[in-house]
């Protein structure tokens, strides 16, 4: 979506550091980390947030949990935080979906 920050960083129009991506996601670095590792989990489907999911963002939402698993799992993390901000009243700040991956308080 135009004028999206996230749409803007998937399109690569706008920097960020990726650590995963495949067809339907992409994981990159919190750019104002609250943890020693944060990372945004993102659809690349524009989608605002958990209030405007309909029924057929189902498998897309199962996809974002499994790869916050995946990319933990593989940045040695052994225990982890897994947010959604939910609308303004709920901190979300940046309109595109999104999956807060949070960890790496201790080794
Ligand atoms: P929200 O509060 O919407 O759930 O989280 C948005 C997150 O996006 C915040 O943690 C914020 O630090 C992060 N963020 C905001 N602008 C940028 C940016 O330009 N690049 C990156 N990588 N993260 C950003
Ligand atoms: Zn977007």
């Amino acid at each position: 979506m135009k004028d999206c920050l996230f749409c803007k960083i998937i399109n690569k129009e706008i920097l960020a550091e990726i650590v995963y991506e495949n067809n339907d996601i992409a994981v990159f670095k919190d750019a104002h980390p609250s943890a020693p590792i944060h990372y945004l989990v993102v659809p690349k489907e524009h989608i605002q947030s958990i209030m405007h999911l309909e029924s057929n963002h189902q498998e897309i939402i199962s996809k974002l949990i499994f790869t916050a698993k995946k990319v933990a799992e593989e940045t040695g993390l052994k225990g982890y935080k897994l947010i959604f901000n939910v609308g303004r009243e709920g901190g979300q700040v940046v309109d595109h979906l999104h999956l807060h991956l949070l960890g790496g308080w201790t080794k």
